[in-house]
């Protein structure tokens, strides 16, 4: 077809891209004209990405700004339309240009018509799958919630500092203690237990939503130990550790407790991984299990130094308790109209700091717990933010 036909047709590779635009919109506008042309191929011209430009006649503007678009546009459109001819009868090629416009549309239109069909059958599957693992799924929801009151409040207590009601710490310590040892009650046959340090306990390792459920649970009960060490923390009377240092520990506390979370799920998924599932005992499933055993522990050992830089910083800030500034004398404190700008009142243990600012001790160490530049003229004054001296966990599951 390609060879019997006398237009000037712009084939890859035999026409320059700045004549292009030229000779095909003639040819456009002559075939339109002629009512004999009868190559039906051609018509997929008009629906090449920019019609509107083929069709206005050709001026030097468009020339230099439009000839690669047009150019790869109609070359596509026209290849297209010569490799259907192959194929199709040419009436089957006029239906075309209807059907390629909106193919992206009318897919999606599909797809939600499947849906719409289905979803009376997948809802049904999934109360199904729900009163399967009702247990399970109770748990999840159970944990998370103890989670979510236990960590507001520990929040909570330590916002209200010397005010802190130890009753009310100590019936939170109870409340996690309780929900952990009642959870390994429960589940005493599987001895989940054994997860917490680095054992194996007694599952079934093929399968993975079993895995998925020990990781889950250990995570949470990880959590709540950690939580209740800050819990014995704010017990702590306030003369025998100041509020400053308590925010250093829950800070150290929330960092080991990511970092040993992070090391405590590689047995069962190793475990998992490596188990021969249902290739057997076939040399390929055995090699493809190690293979995924050795990549997994890959990643967890890039992971690990990733954590050890950020577990070594919080290590050295615990220790040496690096100050914001210094202490600012009476003439400075004065000059400062005696004011600090954050509580409005007289200064509390006044630290300069190194903008000439001046603040409570207490009220820039909240301030630094969330931001790193100086309240008043935005100087960057600590070159971390020191995210969990505030007692919060973070909510971040660690699940591989
Ligand atoms: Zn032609
Ligand atoms: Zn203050
Ligand atoms: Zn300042």
């Amino acid at each position: 077809m390609q060879a019997t036909c006398s237009h000037l047709h712009n084939l890859p590779g035999t026409g320059g891209s700045e004549t292009a635009p030229a000779s095909h919109c003639a040819h456009t506008v002559r075939m339109t004209g002629e009512g004999s042309c009868h190559h039906p191929g051609d018509i997929h011209i008009q629906i090449s990405p920019v019609p509107g430009e083929c069709g206005e006649s050709p001026s030097p503007r468009n020339l230099r700004s439009g000839s690669q678009s047009n150019t790869q546009g109609c070359i596509h459109g026209r290849l297209r339309s010569h490799s259907h001819n192959e194929a199709r009868q040419p009436d089957d090629a006029t239906m075309e240009p209807g059907e390629n416009g909106s193919s992206s549309i009318s897919e999606f239109r599909c797809l939600f018509h499947w849906l719409q069909k289905s979803l009376p059958y997948i809802l049904i599957l999934c109360v199904k799958l729900v009163m399967q693992h009702i247990t399970g799924i109770s748990l999840g929801i159970g944990l998370l919630t103890t989670f979510m009151y236990a960590n507001k409040s520990i929040v909570n207590q330590v916002f209200l500092r010397e005010r802190c009601s130890k009753v009310q710490c100590a019936c939170l310590l109870v409340f996690l203690a309780g929900s952990s040892v009642l959870l390994y009650y429960t589940f005493q046959s599987q001895s989940l237990y054994y997860s917490l340090i680095f054992l194996n306990p007694t599952l079934d390792f093929s399968s993975f939503w079993e895995v998925l459920w020990i990781v889950g649970i250990t995570d949470f009960i990880l959590k709540f130990l950690f939580m209740g060490f800050k819990c014995l923390i704010l017990l702590v009377p306030s003369f025998v550790m100041s509020f400053k240092s308590k925010g250093y520990w829950y800070m150290l506390i929330e960092e080991s407790c990511q970092y040993y979370r992070t090391f405590v799920p590689i047995p069962v998924w190793f475990r998992y991984l490596v188990s021969y599932g249902e290739l057997g005992g076939s040399v390929t499933g055995w090699s493809l299990g190690i293979l995924l055993g050795l990549l997994y522990l890959i990643l967890k050992l890039l992971d690990f130094f990733g954590h050890l830089r950020t577990f070594r910083r919080a290590l050295r800030i615990f220790l040496t308790r690096p100050s914001y500034g210094v202490t600012a004398s009476k003439r400075q404190c004065s000059e400062a109209d005696d004011l600090c700008s954050i509580c409005q009142a007289e200064f509390q243990k006044p630290i300069l700091l190194i903008c000439q600012h001046i603040f409570c001790e207490e009220c820039i160490t909240l301030w630094f717990n969330r931001e790193k530049t100086c309240p008043l003229c935005r100087t960057v004054i600590s070159d971390h933010v020191n995210k969990w001296k505030d007692g919060a966990t973070s909510s971040h599951l660690q699940i591989y």
